[in-house]
């Protein structure tokens, strides 16, 4: 895998092999699973050799790049509405040395329609539209991973409702970063993100 960023010859960067790479490798417009939680994602995701997975709500694609990254046998569809995004996933994707990347921009559920089916869903954005996460679930094999991001309480409201029809694992992820204060420091908290996880 070629892992150079390469800004000028002497400042070539090396992609580390860890999962939860600094946002600044990804071009974003701000709408991005932030280093840690994105890492903390991919570990609830389970991921085995050669898997298959819906980023869904994919964003900057950070979590489907990042996916592939485990092993060149993993595979990624990413689904995104929007027509912008959907190409900064691509350019990503070129950019990190995962060009496979497929890229369905479309709106889900309707644009899960016909897709091969997943070993593992993640859903970034889109959560709280209707069937969403029953068609994940239908389309998920036995044993197969979802994980499901939340930022809105009404999000929330649906993840607690399938948590406690389903089981699973719900979790709350609040992250602060260090800040200036004047002349001082202090911490400052990104929007605190529910996570629910199941296997089928
Ligand atoms: N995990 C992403 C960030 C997701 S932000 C990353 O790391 O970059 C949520 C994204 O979901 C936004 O880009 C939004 O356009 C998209 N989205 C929201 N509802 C959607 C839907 N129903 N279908 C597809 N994409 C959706």
């Amino acid at each position: 895998l070629v892992a150079l960023n390469i800004v000028a010859e002497d400042q070539a960067q090396i992609l580390p092999l860890g999962s939860g790479l600094e946002d600044s490798w990804f071009e974003h417009d701000g709408q991005i699973t932030k280093r840690e939680i994105r890492a903390e994602a991919l570990s609830a995701l389970a991921p085995h050799r050669g898997a298959l997975l819906w980023d869904i709500g994919a964003g900057s694609g950070s979590i489907g790049i990042e996916w592939m990254l485990l092993d060149p046998a993993n595979k990624t569809i990413a689904i995104e509405s929007r027509a912008d995004r959907a190409e900064r996933i691509s350019r990503n994707a070129r950019a990190l040395g995962v060009p496979d990347l497929i890229v369905v921009q479309g709106k889900a559920p309707e644009a899960l329609a016909n897709l091969p089916r997943p070993d593992g869903i993640f859903i970034g954005g889109g959560a709280s539209q209707p069937g969403l996460i029953e068609q994940a679930l239908a389309a998920l094999p036995k044993g197969g991973r979802l994980v499901v991001h939340a930022v809105t309480l009404e999000t929330e409201a649906t993840l607690f409702h399938h948590y406690q029809a389903l089981g699973g694992d719900l979790i709350r992820l609040a992250i602060s970063r260090i800040d200036r204060l004047g002349g001082f420091h202090t911490w400052r908290p990104a929007l605190p993100i529910v996570q629910w996880s199941f296997t089928k």
